[in-house]
Protein backbone atom coordinates (compact mmCIF):
# COMPACT_ATOMS: atom_id res chain seq x y z
CA UNK A 1 0.00 0.00 0.00
CA UNK A 2 0.97 3.51 -0.89
CA UNK A 3 1.18 5.37 2.62
CA UNK A 4 -0.30 8.82 3.16
CA UNK A 5 0.98 11.74 3.74
CA UNK A 6 2.64 11.78 7.26
CA UNK A 7 0.13 12.30 9.61
CA UNK A 8 0.15 11.60 13.41
CA UNK A 9 0.24 7.71 14.32
CA UNK A 10 -0.23 8.02 17.57
CA UNK A 11 -3.56 6.36 19.08
CA UNK A 12 -5.38 8.93 21.20
CA UNK A 13 -7.33 8.19 23.59
CA UNK A 14 -10.74 6.34 22.40
CA UNK A 15 -9.48 4.84 19.34
CA UNK A 16 -9.72 1.43 18.60
CA UNK A 17 -6.56 -0.40 17.81
CA UNK A 18 -7.96 -3.88 17.09
CA UNK A 19 -11.33 -4.31 14.85
CA UNK A 20 -12.87 -6.56 17.23
CA UNK A 21 -13.66 -3.35 19.45
CA UNK A 22 -15.93 -2.06 16.61
CA UNK A 23 -19.63 -2.40 17.99
CA UNK A 24 -22.40 -3.43 16.09
CA UNK A 25 -25.83 -2.90 16.72
CA UNK A 26 -27.78 -4.23 13.94
CA UNK A 27 -31.59 -2.75 14.28
CA UNK A 28 -31.89 -3.87 10.10
CA UNK A 29 -31.87 -7.28 10.92
CA UNK A 30 -33.34 -7.35 14.42
CA UNK A 31 -36.11 -4.86 13.38
CA UNK A 32 -37.20 -5.54 9.63
CA UNK A 33 -38.72 -8.64 8.07
CA UNK A 34 -36.03 -11.15 6.31
CA UNK A 35 -36.37 -12.81 3.36
CA UNK A 36 -36.74 -16.57 4.62
CA UNK A 37 -34.89 -18.24 1.73
CA UNK A 38 -31.59 -18.75 3.11
CA UNK A 39 -29.88 -20.13 -0.76
CA UNK A 40 -28.11 -17.26 -2.60
CA UNK A 41 -29.38 -17.38 -6.11
CA UNK A 42 -31.25 -15.09 -8.05
CA UNK A 43 -34.72 -14.32 -7.26
CA UNK A 44 -37.82 -12.33 -6.73
CA UNK A 45 -37.65 -11.85 -3.17
CA UNK A 46 -41.57 -10.72 -1.43
CA UNK A 47 -42.53 -9.74 1.55
CA UNK A 48 -39.00 -8.32 3.20
CA UNK A 49 -37.09 -5.86 3.11
CA UNK A 50 -33.51 -7.65 3.08
CA UNK A 51 -32.00 -11.07 2.92
CA UNK A 52 -29.32 -12.90 4.76
CA UNK A 53 -26.23 -13.15 2.46
CA UNK A 54 -22.72 -13.92 2.61
CA UNK A 55 -19.58 -11.67 0.83
CA UNK A 56 -17.58 -14.01 -1.50
CA UNK A 57 -13.95 -14.82 -0.88
CA UNK A 58 -11.49 -13.11 -2.78
CA UNK A 59 -7.87 -14.95 -3.70
CA UNK A 60 -5.48 -12.11 -2.85
CA UNK A 61 -6.65 -8.76 -1.64
CA UNK A 62 -4.39 -5.61 -1.45
CA UNK A 63 -5.24 -2.63 0.25
CA UNK A 64 -5.11 0.39 -2.33
CA UNK A 65 -6.22 3.26 0.48
CA UNK A 66 -8.07 3.90 3.23
CA UNK A 67 -9.48 7.21 4.54
CA UNK A 68 -8.21 8.41 7.84
CA UNK A 69 -11.36 10.82 8.10
CA UNK A 70 -13.64 7.31 7.91
CA UNK A 71 -12.05 5.85 10.10
CA UNK A 72 -12.18 8.78 12.54
CA UNK A 73 -15.81 8.48 12.34
CA UNK A 74 -15.74 4.55 13.81
CA UNK A 75 -13.20 5.27 16.32
CA UNK A 76 -10.59 3.02 14.60
CA UNK A 77 -7.01 3.53 15.07
CA UNK A 78 -4.80 3.51 11.56
CA UNK A 79 -2.96 0.80 12.84
CA UNK A 80 -5.81 -0.75 12.96
CA UNK A 81 -6.79 0.23 9.01
CA UNK A 82 -3.44 -1.07 8.20
CA UNK A 83 -3.69 -4.26 9.56
CA UNK A 84 -4.04 -7.62 7.31
CA UNK A 85 -6.90 -8.39 9.22
CA UNK A 86 -8.65 -5.02 7.99
CA UNK A 87 -7.61 -6.15 4.63
CA UNK A 88 -9.47 -9.26 4.98
CA UNK A 89 -12.49 -8.01 6.53
CA UNK A 90 -13.13 -5.05 3.84
CA UNK A 91 -12.80 -7.22 1.23
CA UNK A 92 -15.05 -9.68 2.64
CA UNK A 93 -13.02 -12.45 3.57
CA UNK A 94 -13.28 -12.47 7.37
CA UNK A 95 -16.55 -11.93 9.71
CA UNK A 96 -16.09 -9.53 12.92
CA UNK A 97 -18.10 -10.41 15.92
CA UNK A 98 -21.03 -8.63 14.95
CA UNK A 99 -21.22 -8.88 11.59
CA UNK A 100 -24.13 -9.56 9.82
CA UNK A 101 -24.29 -9.79 6.32
CA UNK A 102 -27.88 -9.12 4.12
CA UNK A 103 -28.80 -7.25 0.61
CA UNK A 104 -31.06 -4.70 0.56
CA UNK A 105 -34.12 -5.29 -1.79
CA UNK A 106 -35.20 -2.53 -3.36
CA UNK A 107 -37.28 -1.45 -6.78
CA UNK A 108 -36.90 1.97 -9.04
CA UNK A 109 -37.42 3.56 -12.07
CA UNK A 110 -34.36 3.43 -14.36
CA UNK A 111 -34.24 6.46 -16.82
CA UNK A 112 -38.19 6.97 -16.27
CA UNK A 113 -39.45 3.53 -16.62
CA UNK A 114 -40.52 1.33 -14.03
CA UNK A 115 -37.80 -1.42 -13.54
CA UNK A 116 -39.26 -3.56 -11.00
CA UNK A 117 -37.07 -5.30 -8.42
CA UNK A 118 -33.71 -4.07 -8.29
CA UNK A 119 -31.97 -4.69 -4.75
CA UNK A 120 -28.35 -4.67 -3.72
CA UNK A 121 -26.91 -6.69 -6.71
CA UNK A 122 -23.47 -6.33 -5.97
CA UNK A 123 -23.27 -4.46 -2.25
CA UNK A 124 -23.15 -6.37 1.01
CA UNK A 125 -24.20 -4.78 4.47
CA UNK A 126 -22.12 -5.71 7.21
CA UNK A 127 -23.83 -4.19 10.05
CA UNK A 128 -24.31 -0.75 11.73
CA UNK A 129 -21.31 0.12 14.01
CA UNK A 130 -22.08 2.74 16.68
CA UNK A 131 -19.50 5.09 17.76
CA UNK A 132 -18.46 6.34 20.94
CA UNK A 133 -20.58 9.27 20.14
CA UNK A 134 -23.89 7.28 19.32
CA UNK A 135 -23.55 7.86 15.96
CA UNK A 136 -24.98 4.93 13.96
CA UNK A 137 -22.85 4.14 10.89
CA UNK A 138 -24.02 1.57 8.52
CA UNK A 139 -21.30 -0.22 6.68
CA UNK A 140 -21.01 -1.70 2.97
CA UNK A 141 -19.18 -3.47 0.63
CA UNK A 142 -19.50 -3.10 -2.97
CA UNK A 143 -18.72 -5.77 -5.55
CA UNK A 144 -17.93 -8.07 -2.76
CA UNK A 145 -20.32 -11.07 -4.85
CA UNK A 146 -23.40 -11.79 -5.92
CA UNK A 147 -26.35 -12.05 -4.35
CA UNK A 148 -30.70 -12.91 -4.83
CA UNK A 149 -30.56 -9.11 -6.40
CA UNK A 150 -27.94 -9.99 -8.85
CA UNK A 151 -30.29 -10.68 -11.82
CA UNK A 152 -27.74 -11.59 -14.61
CA UNK A 153 -24.44 -10.03 -13.60
CA UNK A 154 -21.97 -10.82 -11.47
CA UNK A 155 -21.91 -8.74 -8.17
CA UNK A 156 -18.68 -7.65 -8.97
CA UNK A 157 -17.09 -4.23 -9.63
CA UNK A 158 -13.56 -3.15 -11.27
CA UNK A 159 -10.79 -1.14 -9.91
CA UNK A 160 -11.74 1.41 -12.37
CA UNK A 161 -15.22 2.14 -11.18
CA UNK A 162 -14.03 1.67 -7.30
CA UNK A 163 -11.56 4.17 -7.98
CA UNK A 164 -13.80 6.49 -8.72
CA UNK A 165 -16.59 5.72 -5.86
CA UNK A 166 -13.98 5.84 -3.48
CA UNK A 167 -12.41 9.05 -4.57
CA UNK A 168 -15.28 11.04 -5.43
CA UNK A 169 -17.26 10.01 -1.90
CA UNK A 170 -14.76 11.85 -0.35
CA UNK A 171 -13.97 14.75 -2.42
CA UNK A 172 -18.08 15.42 -1.96
CA UNK A 173 -17.58 15.05 1.45
CA UNK A 174 -14.89 17.66 1.20
CA UNK A 175 -16.70 19.95 -1.13
CA UNK A 176 -19.62 20.07 1.93
CA UNK A 177 -21.52 18.00 -0.23
CA UNK A 178 -23.85 15.23 1.55
CA UNK A 179 -22.84 12.15 0.49
CA UNK A 180 -21.72 8.39 1.27
CA UNK A 181 -18.45 7.98 2.30
CA UNK A 182 -15.95 5.39 1.33
CA UNK A 183 -13.59 3.69 4.25
CA UNK A 184 -11.01 1.50 2.19
CA UNK A 185 -10.73 0.36 -1.42
CA UNK A 186 -9.49 -3.27 -1.70
CA UNK A 187 -8.11 -5.04 -5.02
CA UNK A 188 -9.78 -8.87 -4.59
CA UNK A 189 -6.22 -10.43 -6.61
CA UNK A 190 -9.20 -11.33 -9.18
CA UNK A 191 -9.96 -10.48 -12.87
CA UNK A 192 -13.42 -9.15 -13.64
CA UNK A 193 -14.63 -8.89 -17.60
CA UNK A 194 -16.10 -5.99 -18.64
CA UNK A 195 -17.34 -4.85 -21.85
CA UNK A 196 -16.61 -1.12 -21.00
CA UNK A 197 -18.67 0.34 -24.02
CA UNK A 198 -21.25 -2.41 -24.37
CA UNK A 199 -19.22 -2.65 -28.19
CA UNK A 200 -18.19 -6.30 -28.16
CA UNK A 201 -14.73 -5.82 -26.86
CA UNK A 202 -15.25 -7.64 -23.50
CA UNK A 203 -11.77 -7.42 -21.47
CA UNK A 204 -10.37 -8.47 -18.20
CA UNK A 205 -10.19 -5.93 -15.46
CA UNK A 206 -8.65 -6.47 -12.05
CA UNK A 207 -11.85 -6.60 -9.55
CA UNK A 208 -11.94 -4.46 -6.43
CA UNK A 209 -14.20 -3.95 -3.27
CA UNK A 210 -15.02 -0.31 -1.92
CA UNK A 211 -16.83 -0.32 1.80
CA UNK A 212 -18.86 2.37 1.94
CA UNK A 213 -19.80 4.23 4.98
CA UNK A 214 -23.68 6.05 6.05
CA UNK A 215 -25.95 6.48 8.46
CA UNK A 216 -28.19 4.13 6.00
CA UNK A 217 -28.47 3.39 2.68
CA UNK A 218 -32.45 3.28 2.45
CA UNK A 219 -33.24 5.02 -1.44
CA UNK A 220 -36.64 5.96 -3.00
CA UNK A 221 -36.74 2.24 -4.21
CA UNK A 222 -37.02 0.74 -0.93
CA UNK A 223 -40.37 2.16 -0.78
CA UNK A 224 -41.35 1.91 -4.40
CA UNK A 225 -41.05 -1.76 -4.52
CA UNK A 226 -43.24 -2.47 -1.64
CA UNK A 227 -46.19 -0.31 -3.05
CA UNK A 228 -45.77 -1.68 -6.44
CA UNK A 229 -46.31 -4.97 -4.95
CA UNK A 230 -49.15 -3.87 -2.96
CA UNK A 231 -47.39 -4.96 0.23
CA UNK A 232 -48.78 -1.91 2.28
CA UNK A 233 -47.56 -3.98 5.86
CA UNK A 234 -43.99 -3.90 5.00
CA UNK A 235 -43.94 -0.44 3.53
CA UNK A 236 -45.20 0.98 6.69
CA UNK A 237 -43.21 -1.43 9.02
CA UNK A 238 -39.94 0.15 6.90
CA UNK A 239 -41.05 3.67 7.00
CA UNK A 240 -41.54 3.77 10.72
CA UNK A 241 -37.98 1.69 11.24
CA UNK A 242 -36.88 4.93 8.61
CA UNK A 243 -38.24 7.67 10.83
CA UNK A 244 -37.19 5.70 14.32
CA UNK A 245 -33.38 5.39 13.03
CA UNK A 246 -33.08 7.95 10.54
CA UNK A 247 -35.57 10.85 11.48
CA UNK A 248 -36.16 10.57 15.56
CA UNK A 249 -36.45 14.05 15.35
CA UNK A 250 -39.90 13.77 13.52
CA UNK A 251 -41.76 12.09 16.56
CA UNK A 252 -43.51 8.82 16.68
CA UNK A 253 -44.72 8.22 13.15
CA UNK A 254 -48.45 8.31 12.14
CA UNK A 255 -49.68 9.71 8.79
CA UNK A 256 -49.04 13.38 9.80
CA UNK A 257 -45.28 12.30 10.75
CA UNK A 258 -45.17 10.62 7.15
CA UNK A 259 -46.28 13.66 5.63
CA UNK A 260 -43.25 15.95 8.04
CA UNK A 261 -40.92 13.12 6.88
CA UNK A 262 -41.39 13.74 2.75
CA UNK A 263 -41.39 17.30 3.19
CA UNK A 264 -37.92 16.96 4.98
CA UNK A 265 -36.56 14.64 1.96
CA UNK A 266 -37.94 16.89 -0.20
CA UNK A 267 -35.78 19.59 1.55
CA UNK A 268 -32.62 17.71 1.54
CA UNK A 269 -33.12 16.73 -2.15
CA UNK A 270 -33.41 20.27 -3.18
CA UNK A 271 -29.91 20.88 -0.56
CA UNK A 272 -28.38 17.95 -2.25
CA UNK A 273 -29.29 19.40 -5.72
CA UNK A 274 -28.18 22.55 -5.10
CA UNK A 275 -24.70 21.57 -3.62
CA UNK A 276 -24.40 19.58 -7.14
CA UNK A 277 -24.82 22.72 -9.37
CA UNK A 278 -22.76 24.71 -7.25
CA UNK A 279 -19.34 22.47 -7.71
CA UNK A 280 -20.34 21.12 -11.03
CA UNK A 281 -21.45 17.56 -10.60
CA UNK A 282 -23.13 15.60 -12.92
CA UNK A 283 -24.11 12.22 -11.21
CA UNK A 284 -25.23 10.44 -14.75
CA UNK A 285 -27.53 7.98 -13.54
CA UNK A 286 -30.45 9.60 -11.14
CA UNK A 287 -32.68 6.61 -11.01
CA UNK A 288 -34.81 6.35 -8.34
CA UNK A 289 -32.69 3.88 -6.88
CA UNK A 290 -29.86 5.76 -6.56
CA UNK A 291 -31.52 8.59 -4.92
CA UNK A 292 -30.71 8.52 -0.57
CA UNK A 293 -33.89 9.44 1.53
CA UNK A 294 -31.12 11.27 3.61
CA UNK A 295 -30.13 13.62 0.94
CA UNK A 296 -26.79 11.90 0.09
CA UNK A 297 -25.63 11.55 -3.46
CA UNK A 298 -25.04 7.71 -3.28
CA UNK A 299 -24.14 5.22 -5.92
CA UNK A 300 -20.72 6.59 -7.92
CA UNK A 301 -21.21 5.46 -11.48
CA UNK A 302 -20.38 7.60 -14.87
CA UNK A 303 -20.41 10.70 -13.19
CA UNK A 304 -18.25 13.69 -14.33
CA UNK A 305 -17.57 17.18 -13.68
CA UNK A 306 -18.49 19.82 -15.32
CA UNK A 307 -15.65 21.17 -17.59
CA UNK A 308 -16.64 23.80 -19.73
CA UNK A 309 -20.05 25.49 -18.73
CA UNK A 310 -22.55 23.23 -20.76
CA UNK A 311 -26.34 23.00 -19.27
CA UNK A 312 -26.60 20.65 -21.52
CA UNK A 313 -23.48 18.14 -20.73
CA UNK A 314 -24.05 14.44 -19.46
CA UNK A 315 -21.23 12.17 -19.21
CA UNK A 316 -22.88 9.15 -19.21
CA UNK A 317 -22.85 7.14 -23.05
CA UNK A 318 -25.84 5.66 -22.15
CA UNK A 319 -27.88 8.35 -21.66
CA UNK A 320 -26.29 10.41 -24.44
CA UNK A 321 -29.48 9.86 -26.62
CA UNK A 322 -32.10 11.62 -24.50
CA UNK A 323 -29.71 13.34 -22.00
CA UNK A 324 -32.23 12.82 -19.44
CA UNK A 325 -29.49 13.17 -16.77
CA UNK A 326 -27.55 16.08 -18.30
CA UNK A 327 -26.67 18.87 -15.73
CA UNK A 328 -28.87 21.59 -16.04
CA UNK A 329 -31.78 18.99 -15.73
CA UNK A 330 -30.94 17.11 -12.28
CA UNK A 331 -33.27 19.41 -9.94
CA UNK A 332 -36.28 18.39 -12.39
CA UNK A 333 -34.96 15.30 -12.14
CA UNK A 334 -34.79 15.23 -8.68
CA UNK A 335 -38.92 16.55 -8.25
CA UNK A 336 -39.55 13.27 -10.75
CA UNK A 337 -38.02 11.08 -8.40
CA UNK A 338 -39.53 12.89 -5.64
CA UNK A 339 -42.88 12.31 -7.19
CA UNK A 340 -42.33 8.55 -7.29
CA UNK A 341 -41.90 8.81 -3.51
CA UNK A 342 -44.76 10.12 -3.02
CA UNK A 343 -46.96 7.67 -4.95
CA UNK A 344 -44.85 4.66 -3.28
CA UNK A 345 -45.94 6.31 0.22
CA UNK A 346 -49.46 7.26 -0.72
CA UNK A 347 -51.00 4.50 0.77
CA UNK A 348 -49.97 5.49 3.96
CA UNK A 349 -51.28 8.67 3.99
CA UNK A 350 -54.27 8.13 1.79
CA UNK A 351 -54.19 12.30 1.09
CA UNK A 352 -52.74 13.54 -2.31
CA UNK A 353 -53.31 16.92 -1.63
CA UNK A 354 -50.20 17.76 0.97
CA UNK A 355 -47.88 15.44 -0.84
CA UNK A 356 -48.75 17.76 -3.74
CA UNK A 357 -48.06 20.60 -1.88
CA UNK A 358 -44.32 18.94 -0.32
CA UNK A 359 -43.66 18.82 -4.26
CA UNK A 360 -44.33 22.51 -5.10
CA UNK A 361 -42.50 23.36 -2.05
CA UNK A 362 -39.78 21.97 -3.57
CA UNK A 363 -39.43 23.29 -6.61
CA UNK A 364 -39.74 26.42 -4.01
CA UNK A 365 -37.01 25.56 -2.14
CA UNK A 366 -34.71 24.73 -4.35
CA UNK A 367 -35.33 28.18 -6.10
CA UNK A 368 -34.15 30.11 -3.20
CA UNK A 369 -31.41 27.81 -2.30
CA UNK A 370 -30.00 27.95 -5.89
CA UNK A 371 -30.86 31.89 -5.70
CA UNK A 372 -28.54 32.24 -2.91
CA UNK A 373 -25.82 30.13 -3.30
CA UNK A 374 -25.34 31.62 -6.95
CA UNK A 375 -25.14 35.15 -5.06
CA UNK A 376 -22.39 33.37 -2.51
CA UNK A 377 -20.42 32.08 -5.80
CA UNK A 378 -19.98 35.62 -6.74
CA UNK A 379 -19.80 36.92 -3.03
CA UNK A 380 -22.71 39.58 -2.88
CA UNK A 381 -24.11 38.64 0.11
CA UNK A 382 -27.84 38.11 0.42
CA UNK A 383 -29.95 37.57 -3.05
CA UNK A 384 -31.48 41.18 -4.22
CA UNK A 385 -34.15 40.41 -6.64
CA UNK A 386 -33.54 43.49 -8.05
CA UNK A 387 -30.84 42.99 -9.18
CA UNK A 388 -29.31 39.61 -9.08
CA UNK A 389 -32.08 37.91 -11.67
CA UNK A 390 -30.48 39.81 -14.45
CA UNK A 391 -27.17 39.94 -13.42
CA UNK A 392 -26.99 36.12 -12.57
CA UNK A 393 -29.11 34.95 -15.82
CA UNK A 394 -26.55 37.17 -18.29
CA UNK A 395 -23.73 35.22 -16.44
CA UNK A 396 -24.96 32.14 -17.11
CA UNK A 397 -25.23 33.19 -20.86
CA UNK A 398 -21.50 34.85 -20.48
CA UNK A 399 -20.12 31.41 -19.34
CA UNK A 400 -21.53 29.42 -23.03
CA UNK A 401 -20.34 32.50 -25.39
CA UNK A 402 -17.07 30.32 -25.79
CA UNK A 403 -16.22 27.25 -23.87
CA UNK A 404 -15.28 28.39 -20.39
CA UNK A 405 -13.97 26.23 -17.65
CA UNK A 406 -16.35 26.47 -14.73
CA UNK A 407 -14.59 25.81 -11.83
CA UNK A 408 -11.54 28.16 -12.97
CA UNK A 409 -14.00 31.04 -14.20
CA UNK A 410 -15.65 31.32 -10.36
CA UNK A 411 -11.94 30.61 -8.56
CA UNK A 412 -10.42 33.80 -10.84
CA UNK A 413 -13.77 35.59 -10.83
CA UNK A 414 -12.57 36.67 -7.46
CA UNK A 415 -9.36 37.94 -8.49
CA UNK A 416 -11.00 40.68 -10.66
CA UNK A 417 -10.46 44.14 -9.16
CA UNK A 418 -12.73 46.50 -8.55
CA UNK A 419 -10.63 49.18 -7.65
CA UNK A 420 -8.97 49.75 -11.20
CA UNK A 421 -9.17 53.45 -12.52
CA UNK A 422 -12.38 54.03 -14.39
CA UNK A 423 -9.89 53.95 -17.62
CA UNK A 424 -8.83 50.35 -17.29
CA UNK A 425 -12.28 49.88 -15.90
CA UNK A 426 -13.28 50.70 -19.26
CA UNK A 427 -11.10 48.87 -21.15
CA UNK A 428 -12.70 44.94 -21.61
CA UNK A 429 -9.38 43.05 -21.83
CA UNK A 430 -7.70 44.64 -18.10
CA UNK A 431 -10.78 43.79 -16.62
CA UNK A 432 -11.35 40.47 -17.76
CA UNK A 433 -7.34 39.74 -17.69
CA UNK A 434 -7.63 37.50 -14.67
CA UNK A 435 -10.17 35.21 -16.34
CA UNK A 436 -8.23 34.51 -19.03
CA UNK A 437 -7.26 31.32 -17.98
CA UNK A 438 -10.50 29.82 -17.72
CA UNK A 439 -10.95 29.79 -21.35
CA UNK A 440 -10.18 26.51 -23.50
CA UNK A 441 -9.36 28.54 -26.69
CA UNK A 442 -8.61 32.49 -25.81
CA UNK A 443 -8.89 32.99 -29.73
CA UNK A 444 -12.15 32.23 -29.91
CA UNK A 445 -13.08 35.25 -27.79
CA UNK A 446 -14.09 37.98 -30.64
CA UNK A 447 -14.09 41.46 -29.69
CA UNK A 448 -18.13 41.39 -29.34
CA UNK A 449 -17.53 38.33 -26.17
CA UNK A 450 -15.36 40.10 -24.87
CA UNK A 451 -17.26 43.35 -24.39
CA UNK A 452 -19.67 41.27 -23.30
CA UNK A 453 -17.61 39.87 -20.68
CA UNK A 454 -16.38 43.43 -19.70
CA UNK A 455 -19.83 44.96 -19.86
CA UNK A 456 -20.99 41.73 -17.16
CA UNK A 457 -17.66 42.37 -14.86
CA UNK A 458 -18.59 46.33 -14.85
CA UNK A 459 -22.48 45.46 -13.63
CA UNK A 460 -20.57 42.51 -11.15
CA UNK A 461 -18.35 45.35 -9.93
CA UNK A 462 -21.09 47.82 -9.26
CA UNK A 463 -23.42 45.46 -7.65
CA UNK A 464 -20.60 44.69 -5.14
CA UNK A 465 -19.62 48.48 -4.73
CA UNK A 466 -23.59 49.37 -3.75
CA UNK A 467 -23.07 46.95 -1.44
CA UNK A 468 -20.51 48.15 0.03
CA UNK A 469 -18.17 45.14 -0.08
CA UNK A 470 -14.43 45.39 -0.31
CA UNK A 471 -12.81 42.85 -2.82
CA UNK A 472 -10.92 41.19 0.29
CA UNK A 473 -13.82 40.05 1.34
CA UNK A 474 -15.41 39.43 -1.44
CA UNK A 475 -12.79 37.42 -2.39
CA UNK A 476 -12.85 35.35 1.19
CA UNK A 477 -16.61 34.75 0.64
CA UNK A 478 -16.32 33.39 -2.87
CA UNK A 479 -13.25 31.22 -2.52
CA UNK A 480 -15.06 29.51 0.79
CA UNK A 481 -17.85 27.97 -1.84
CA UNK A 482 -15.79 27.83 -4.98
CA UNK A 483 -13.69 25.37 -5.11
CA UNK A 484 -10.36 25.11 -6.59
CA UNK A 485 -9.76 21.54 -6.79
CA UNK A 486 -12.40 19.21 -8.11
CA UNK A 487 -11.91 15.60 -9.24
CA UNK A 488 -11.84 16.80 -12.61
CA UNK A 489 -12.42 13.64 -15.03
CA UNK A 490 -8.93 13.47 -16.94
CA UNK A 491 -7.38 13.26 -13.15
CA UNK A 492 -9.85 10.35 -11.59
CA UNK A 493 -8.11 8.59 -14.68
CA UNK A 494 -4.92 9.15 -14.43
CA UNK A 495 -5.42 7.57 -11.15
CA UNK A 496 -6.89 4.85 -12.18
CA UNK A 497 -4.60 3.92 -15.11
CA UNK A 498 -1.56 3.79 -12.48
CA UNK A 499 -3.77 2.24 -9.89
CA UNK A 500 -4.26 -0.86 -12.45
CA UNK A 501 -0.24 -0.62 -12.86
CA UNK A 502 -0.30 -1.39 -9.17
CA UNK A 503 0.70 1.85 -8.60
CA UNK A 504 -1.45 3.71 -5.94
CA UNK A 505 0.48 7.18 -5.39
CA UNK A 506 -1.86 9.01 -7.64
CA UNK A 507 -5.04 8.10 -5.84
CA UNK A 508 -3.38 8.82 -2.61
CA UNK A 509 -2.36 11.90 -3.89
CA UNK A 510 -5.58 13.45 -5.46
CA UNK A 511 -7.30 11.91 -1.68
CA UNK A 512 -4.95 13.93 -0.25
CA UNK A 513 -5.60 17.29 -2.36
CA UNK A 514 -9.21 16.67 -2.60
CA UNK A 515 -9.21 16.99 1.63
CA UNK A 516 -9.10 20.52 1.36
CA UNK A 517 -10.66 21.70 -2.45
CA UNK A 518 -10.64 25.64 -1.02
CA UNK A 519 -7.08 26.26 -0.06
CA UNK A 520 -4.71 27.06 -2.52
CA UNK A 521 -1.97 24.36 -1.91
CA UNK A 522 1.37 25.77 -3.49
CA UNK A 523 2.48 22.88 -5.49
CA UNK A 524 -0.01 20.92 -6.01
CA UNK A 525 -1.49 23.62 -9.11
CA UNK A 526 -1.49 20.94 -11.78
CA UNK A 527 -4.32 19.64 -10.23
CA UNK A 528 -6.14 22.59 -10.78
CA UNK A 529 -5.88 22.76 -14.81
CA UNK A 530 -8.36 23.01 -16.94
CA UNK A 531 -9.11 19.40 -18.87
CA UNK A 532 -5.91 18.56 -21.53
CA UNK A 533 -6.80 18.43 -25.43
CA UNK A 534 -5.65 14.56 -24.97
CA UNK A 535 -8.31 13.91 -22.52
CA UNK A 536 -11.11 16.02 -24.73
CA UNK A 537 -12.27 12.76 -26.35
CA UNK A 538 -10.63 9.86 -24.11
CA UNK A 539 -12.94 7.14 -22.99
CA UNK A 540 -13.10 7.85 -18.72
CA UNK A 541 -11.60 11.20 -19.33
CA UNK A 542 -15.34 12.62 -21.37
CA UNK A 543 -17.43 9.33 -21.83
CA UNK A 544 -18.33 6.64 -19.30
CA UNK A 545 -20.98 4.28 -19.55
CA UNK A 546 -22.93 2.10 -16.58
CA UNK A 547 -20.27 -0.40 -17.13
CA UNK A 548 -18.47 -0.97 -14.06
P1 LIG B 1 -26.84 1.09 -10.91
O1 LIG B 1 -27.67 1.78 -11.95
O2 LIG B 1 -25.42 0.90 -11.27
O3 LIG B 1 -26.98 1.75 -9.58
O4 LIG B 1 -27.38 -0.41 -10.77
C1 LIG B 1 -28.72 -0.79 -10.97
C2 LIG B 1 -28.95 -2.16 -10.42
O5 LIG B 1 -28.07 -3.12 -11.00
C3 LIG B 1 -28.75 -2.30 -8.91
O6 LIG B 1 -29.71 -3.20 -8.45
C4 LIG B 1 -27.36 -2.88 -8.80
O7 LIG B 1 -27.17 -3.60 -7.62
C5 LIG B 1 -27.33 -3.80 -10.01
N1 LIG B 1 -25.98 -4.06 -10.49
C6 LIG B 1 -25.15 -3.20 -11.12
N2 LIG B 1 -23.97 -3.81 -11.41
C7 LIG B 1 -24.06 -5.08 -10.97
C8 LIG B 1 -23.20 -6.21 -10.98
N3 LIG B 1 -21.97 -6.17 -11.53
N4 LIG B 1 -23.63 -7.34 -10.41
C9 LIG B 1 -24.86 -7.43 -9.87
N5 LIG B 1 -25.72 -6.42 -9.84
C10 LIG B 1 -25.34 -5.24 -10.39
MG1 LIG C 1 -27.50 1.85 -7.95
Amino acid sequence: MQKEAPHNMSNPQGQFNTLDALRFDNRVIRELPADPEPANNRRQVRGACYSRVLPTKVPQPKLVAYTREVADLLDLSYEACESETFTQVFAGNRLLPGMEPYAWCYGGHQFGNWAGQLGDGRAINLGEVVNRRGERWALQLKGAGPTPYSRTADGLAVLRSSVREFLCSEAMHHLGVPTTRALSLITSGENVIRDMFYDGNPKAEPGAIVCRVAPSFTRFGNFEIFASRGEIGVLKQLLDFTIHTDFPHLGEPSPRVYLDWFDEVCRRTADMMVHWVRVGFVHGVMNTDNMSVLGLTIDYGPYGWLEDYDPDWTPNTTDAGGRRYRFGNQPYIAQWNLFQLANAIYPLINQAEPLQQALSDYAQCYEQGWQAMMTQKLGLGAFDPATDDELISQLLDVLQLVETDMTIFFRRLALVDSELDSQQRANDDALMAPLEEAYYDPEKLIPEHRARIGNWLRAYLSRARQNGIPDARRREHMNAVNPKYVLRNYLAQLAIEKAEQGDSSTVTELLDVLRRPYDEQPGKESFAQKRPEWARHRAGCSMLSCSS
